[in-house]
Parts: structure tokens; C-alpha cells; sequence
């Protein structure tokens, strides 16, 4: 598999994740296996969503591809105004912080932070869970160039710079992936290039012992999203187990599976993601004029992301 197919895949991957882990949100650990014992895992419909309907991880995700492709680069003043705009179509779900930064009516260089100084908890995983379309976008400035678009993307609704480095942290573990390497091996090179300030958490969720067994906060703060996600890649050895891993995890499992699905997809290629699961897949974009984008028109998002400008 090519370039654009493992970068094609990061994005579908991410989106069926988000799919297939929605239904399950706030669950138990072991729901995923309890309603699919022989471990063909099946999109449906629950918690409000239908069957296939991605939720504000991918929603956020394509808003962010929009601006990347339409603005020929990164513009973060437009980045936030599509993400202002989306949040006022009231959108089914939306992260209690991203909720209060974009509804604040700051502008975009100041919400995230004013949110901050007022919130000491403000590390969720609401940057990650929508950096698959900019992760490809990215990937070919290489390492500091990656990792410092992640930054600036996730300060759009996060203060906190552990939400940017663990943003960062999976950009370059996606350009590693997207250049046919192995993203688990590059995970000290990536924590050499997190903010000394930030490394030592990072370094304990992507050590190669950790497991979610070990998290000291809920799967929606960033650490144990990014680390459980890495966790489900290393530890399982297809996209499909993957993602059903990071779903039988409990809690977030939208987020933490789009996360896995993003990575899975990256090593695996698109080959590897079920059919079944790509057919039902579908993205409202509430404040777009009643867009809906499917999978075909997501694989054309990520192949013009990973050629524009080029
Ligand atoms: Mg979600």
C-alpha cells in the first residue's frame, strides 16, 4: 500500500471508529464483546445515533479538512470560525469544554485561553479526537512542522498544552505510519520533541508497559486517549481489532476508538477496514447547509489533502 492509501485509511479509519464506538459511549468496560461474542462487531444505531452516523469527533474532523483545502494551508482564524458556525447548528454532541470555548464569543486567539485560566481540568481529548484530516495534511513538512500545526489546531478550543502535545504526539506518529513505518517504535523520537514541561506524563501512557488498566484519569482527558489508543494498535494485529479493543474499553469510546481507528488505519491501509463498516458510514455537518458526506467523498477529502499544494 501506498502513501495515499495509508493516509486515505487514517481518515476513513478515524471516522468508522467514530462510527462503531458511538453507540457505546459511557458504557461499561466488555460491552463491545458482550454484544458481539464471535467478534464480528456490526455498526448500529444507539445513544441517539444512527446506524453508521459519525458524531462531532468527525464532524470537526472534515470541518478542519474544509478549511485546510479551501484555505490552500493553515488558517486558524477560519479554522474557528467553521467550528463557531458548526457549534451553533447544534450539533447532536459536542465536548463540554469545545461547547464553552467556541459558544464564548471571544475571538479565536483568546477563547481556548480565557477558558483556561478559569478551568485547572482542561486536558480532554476534544483536539485529538479531530487531528486524523490534518495529521495527513501535515505529515509530508515532516516532524517539527506536523507537530507544530497540531499544536496551534488544538489551542483553538484547548488551553491546556497537554491537549496540544498529545495532539502533536499523534500527528507524528501518523507521518511516521503514513511513510511506512512503525509508529510504536517512533514513540520516543515523538516524546524528544514534546515540551519538557508536558514529557514526563506523556513518556508513562506511551511507554510500552502501559495498558488502560493504568490510567489514573477517565479516557476523555487526553493521556489515557492517546495512550489507550496506542495500546490497541500495539496490542492487537488488525484495524478490526483494534477499534473493538479501544470500544470494549468503556467511557469514551467515540473518541478513543476515532483515535485507534485513525493509527489502525495508518499501519493497516485501507484494505484492511470492513466494507460493512464503510457502507453505512455517513457525517452530518450541522451548520453546513445539510452536508452529508459519505465514505467515497471522505477517501476524496483525504487524497486532496495529502496532494494539495503539492
Ligand atoms: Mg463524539
Amino acid at each position: 500500500m501506498d502513501r495515499t492509501d495509508r493516509a486515505t485509511a487514517t481518515v476513513l479509519g478515524s471516522a468508522v471508529g467514530d462510527a462503531l464506538g458511538a453507540p457505546f459511549e459511557f458504557g461499561e468496560p466488555g460491552a463491545y464483546t458482550a454484544r458481539f461474542p464471535d467478534g464480528r462487531g456490526e455498526m448500529h444505531a444507539g445513544g441517539g445515533w444512527e446506524r453508521g452516523e459519525a458524531t462531532d469527533d468527525t464532524q470537526m474532523a472534515v470541518l478542519t479538512a474544509h478549511s485546510l483545502l479551501e484555505r490552500g494551508g493553515l488558517d486558524l482564524p477560519d479554522v474557528f470560525h467553521r467550528f463557531r458556525r458548526w457549534a451553533a447548528a447544534d450539533p447532536k454532541d459536542i465536548g463540554l469544554q469545545t461547547e464553552d470555548v467556541l459558544g464564548s464569543g471571544l475571538p479565536w486567539d483568546r477563547a481556548a485561553a480565557a477558558h483556561f485560566a478559569h478551568n485547572s481540568r482542561a486536558a480532554g481529548n476534544g483536539s485529538l479526537m479531530r487531528a486524523a484530516p490534518s495529521a495527513v495534511h501535515f505529515a509530508r513538512y515532516g516532524r517539527t512542522a506536523t507537530m507544530d500545526a497540531a499544536r496551534r489546531l488544538a489551542a483553538l478550543t484547548h488551553g491546556d498544552p497537554a491537549a496540544w502535545e498529545g495532539t502533536a504526539v499523534f500527528h507524528e506518529l501518523v507521518r511516521v505510519a503514513l511513510d511506512g513505518g512503525d509508529p510504536v517504535a517512533a514513540v520516543p523520537e515523538a516524546l524528544d520533541a514534546v515540551d519538557p514541561a508536558q514529557r514526563d506524563r506523556w513518556a508513562v501512557v506511551l511507554a510500552p508497559g502501559w495498558h488502560p488498566g493504568l490510567a489514573t484519569e477517565f479516557n476523555g482527558a487526553v493521556w489515557p486517549c492517546l495512550g489507550s489508543a496506542l495500546w490497541a494498535l500495539r496490542s492487537t494485529g488488525s484495524y478490526e481489532e483494534a477499534v473493538g479493543a479501544a470500544i470494549d474499553l468503556g467511557g469514551d469510546t467515540d473518541t478513543v476508538a476515532a483515535v485507534t481507528g485513525a493509527l489502525a488505519g495508518a499501519v493497516h491501509g485501507t484494505a484492511a477496514i470492513p466494507d460493512r463498516w464503510l457502507r453505512p458510514l455517513h457525517v452530518p455537518l450541522p451548520g453546513c447547509g445539510g452536508t452529508v458526506l459519505h465514505a467515497n467523498e471522505l477517501a476524496v477529502l483525504a487524497r486532496e489533502l495529502v496532494s494539495a499544494g503539492v
